[in-house]
């Protein structure tokens, strides 16, 4: 064992992002650390975070945890995108899908084929090739890996679910795993004296917990990250303007969707999320926009289903610590920065932190070159996840009210401009290699936000006009037929996964 190794990990918040890290951290490192962690009733949670993105299915399989044990204890749902309304000009829908449109082919991705015909004369959307589109048209959902005997991909998903229960069952995961669960508020923290390092907390009532790491999960209190070592923040408030939030459960929808939806509004926009038993929503909105009266008059106005209480407010300021790692101290989640939920990327990224800061974990304390790389990485993937939802609200139409105009004529980042520029000449993707979204989800969501390239691939030129006809139609075909076979997405919940009564009642 070398000198200043560590051995107890101390984990500071018992949300979401606290219960990830627990089971994580249990699963691959549990044998070698011994874990705590601490969270206070009393404080509470965000409790709000019901949307995800597919990655978490790679959590999920990493835990070991099986998918329908998971919806039933988690009253979720399956999800195959986000429905964009009024986002590109009042009127206008899309969905951005977590699949592929169409089928690439020849090497060349299948948006250069669509143009093409549409450069022709063809009336179609781009989504008239979505299996993910025609499925949620039709409220489908079931295991589809491919579309027929084609190349074409199958269903992508991920899951909506109820935060509290969430967080309950990693609780539950993590516990059976060896991790110790410590109720408390946390008062002050020790330091020492030469290297700064965190060496203890020390909770109300007196009781001492040390450690030789500790993970900050306090939520946007950042307490030992941000407020105990003083690490700043970047505010992204410029481009990303909302920072505020009004969320309150509705009843279950009639029928439940397989999507979010994401409805513009005058100052925000309102999402809905559908789960088992009710339903999710809520307006994030800029406060230098619209007053809290009105967000609230809107929330509720834009509910499709019974409000089930009174709208909760939240308080955020988007952006990122200016160091997610410093000293012996990681902040994950809240703690370590926000990005609004506008795409549901959160719990992805305090997952894909978990996995990262597991893979670079140091056996000793003193770890600056892991802690460099950590920092380096998680800078970037906060940048591009920032840059995608920027697009969302620059590149618009709308000029209906104060906010739009606002979005609209904004200074983006350059490196979005040049993307945004890429795309409307060709068609073309300048993403990053890295880029958590991929080349699918920009051409979605340029498309869908207004951007009709100029012009296309020269390489989709390659096929005769009859040729790429018989292409299009056979493939609306297919997918017809595929979906045509798929059962509903309540009557797939229903066989497989319906909520457990035990936990809807707790
Ligand atoms: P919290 O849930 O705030 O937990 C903080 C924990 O720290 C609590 O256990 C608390 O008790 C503890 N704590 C704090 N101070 C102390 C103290 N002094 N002593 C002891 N314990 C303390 N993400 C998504 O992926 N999808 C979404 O759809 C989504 N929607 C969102 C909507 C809104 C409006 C907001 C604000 C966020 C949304 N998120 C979403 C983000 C998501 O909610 C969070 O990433 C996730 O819940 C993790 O939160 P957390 O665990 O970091 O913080």
């Amino acid at each position: 064992m070398t000198e200043g190794s560590v051995r107890k990990l101390v984990i500071v918040g018992g949300g979401t992002a606290g219960w990830i890290t627990a089971a994580a951290f249990a699963r691959l490192l549990g044998q070698r650390l011994e874990i705590e962690l601490v969270e206070s009733e009393a404080i509470g949670t965000v409790g709000v975070g019901e949307a995800t993105i597919p990655q978490i299915i790679r959590l999920n399989t990493i835990l070991g945890i099986d998918e329908h044990d998971f919806l039933r204890r988690t009253s979720g749902t399956f999800k195959l995108g986000i429905e964009f309304v009024d986002w590109g000009s009042l009127g206008s829908r899309y969905l951005h899908t977590f699949g592929d449109t169409g089928l690439n082919l020849a090497g060349v991705a299948f948006h250069h084929y669509w143009r093409r015909s549409m450069a022709s004369g063809a009336q179609s959307s781009l989504w008239d090739f979505s299996l993910h589109q025609a499925a949620a048209d039709q409220a489908r959902f079931g295991k589809l890996d491919r579309v027929g005997n084609t190349a074409m991909t199958g269903l992508a998903y991920a899951y909506h679910f109820d935060a509290s229960r969430y967080a309950l069952y990693l609780r539950d995961y993590s516990e059976q795993r060896g991790v110790t669960r410590t109720e408390g508020i946390v008062e002050s923290v020790e330091r020492d004296g030469t290297s700064g390092d965190i060496t203890a907390i020390s909770l109300k009532g007196g009781k001492r917990v040390a450690g030789d790491f500790f993970i900050d999960c306090t939520g946007f209190r950042a307490l030992l990250l941000g407020q105990e070592l003083g690490v700043g923040y970047d505010d992204w408030s410029r481009w990303l303007p909302c920072d505020r939030a009004l969320a309150v459960p509705s009843e279950r929808l009639p029928t439940i969707v397989p999507y979010t939806r994401a409805t513009a509004k005058k100052a925000g926009w309102q999402w809905r999320i559908p789960l088992q038993h009710r339903t999710g929503n809520g307006h994030v909105y800029s406060s230098g926009f619209i007053s809290d009266e009105a967000a609230a008059d809107t929330l509720l106005a834009g509910l499709d289903t019974k409000a089930l209480d009174d709208p909760r407010p939240i308080r955020f300021t988007t952006g990122r610590r200016q160091a997610f790692w410093s000293h012996n101290c990681v902040a994950l989640g809240l703690a370590s920065g926000f990005l609004e939920p506008l795409e549901s990327t959160s719990i992805h990224l305090i997952q894909s932190h978990v996995s990262r800061l597991i893979q670079l974990f140091p056996r000793s304390a003193h770890a600056e070159v892991e802690r460099a790389e950590y920092n380096r990485r998680c800078t970037a993937e906060f940048e591009q996840i920032r840059d995608f939802l920027i697009l969302h609200y620059h590149q618009t139409a709308r000029e209906d009210s104060e906010f739009w105009r606002y979005c609209k004529n904004m200074d983006v980042p350059d490196s979005l401009t040049h993307k945004l520029a890429l795309f409307a000449a060709s068609g073309r993707v300048g993403r990053d290699v890295d880029d958590l979204f991929r080349d699918a989800s920009w051409v979605q969501v340029m498309l869908g936000q207004g951007i009709v390239p100029a012009d296309y691939d020269p390489m989709a030129d390659q096929i005769e006009p009859a040729q790429l006809s018989e292409f299009l139609a056979n493939l609306k075909t297919l997918i017809a037929r595929s979906v045509a076979g798929l059962p509903s997405h309540e009557d797939y919940l229903r066989q497989h996964c319906a909520a457990d009564p035990a936990s809807l009642a707790a």
